[in-house]
């Protein structure tokens, strides 16, 4: 049987530079599931998508193409045949994404997807919900957390060179916001699963998560 490594948690606390470093270690593939539904919330900006209007919602689903493909662990994610790996991660997108993810609609295609993926292959997957929706029977699961000022300087760094006019504060408060959204919203609200390990990584270097996740994963 196939193992799934599910790693959850709230925005910009390390979860895919702890599952991208496991991936590697393990020669598992990596899969980055919020890119995904940065990907539909792309879509939906281009293409002035109603999030109220179910009929627009199907349409767009039905037209939405998404494909990884991996090179040394980064994600690089396709929209119809579209490279958009680093469009989705612009401001536009991420003030988006978490209205677009709160879609049921949405969420049913992408767990879908998602749970394709895990099927045959030995996956590390990260996002909100894998531990609890996607696969809850994954063989590790791991509950990410860390002081939200310590994630908002972390992920200021992280983009800053791609988003030059940004502001510290405002990437604190989209993160807020994101993590407000995503524990709030009705779908699969950001929970941690029952039997999911917390790891609070505020005082951690990645080097010191890889070691823990490690620890757990030996039979
Ligand atoms: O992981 P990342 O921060 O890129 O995810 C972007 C957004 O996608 C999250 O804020 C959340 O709204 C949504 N998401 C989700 N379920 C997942 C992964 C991401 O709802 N499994």
């Amino acid at each position: 049987k196939n193992i799934v490594v599910a790693i959850d948690g709230y925005s910009s606390c390390g979860k895919s530079t702890l599952a991208k470093a496991l991936a590697k270690k393990l020669h598992f593939i990596y899969v980055d599931s919020g890119a995904m539904y940065r990907a539909v919330a792309l879509y939906f900006l281009r293409n002035s998508i109603d999030v109220h209007n179910h009929e627009q919602i199907a349409e767009a689903l039905k037209n939405i193409h998404l494909n990884f493909h991996s090179r040394d662990y980064q994600t690089h994610i396709t929209l119809n045949g579209e490279e958009v790996s680093d469009e989705i991660r612009l401001m536009p997108v991420s003030e988006k994404v978490s209205e677009v993810s709160a879609i049921r609609e949405v969420r049913k295609e992408m767990v879908k997807q998602q749970q394709r993926m895990g099927d045959s292959k030995n996956i590390v997957m990260d996002g909100r919900d894998i531990g609890t929706t996607v696969f809850p029977n994954a063989s590790l699961k791991i509950f990410m957390t860390a002081d939200p000022k310590v994630r908002a300087e972390r992920r200021y760094k992280e983009i800053f060179d791609k988003n030059p006019d940004i502001t510290l504060e405002e990437v604190f408060e989209n993160i807020a916001h994101r993590d407000y959204q995503d524990t709030t919203r009705e779908e699969s609200p950001l929970v941690r699963a029952e039997d999911a390990i917390i790891l609070d990584n505020t005082n951690l270097t990645p080097e010191q998560q890889l070691e823990f996740a490690l620890e757990k994963i030996k039979p």
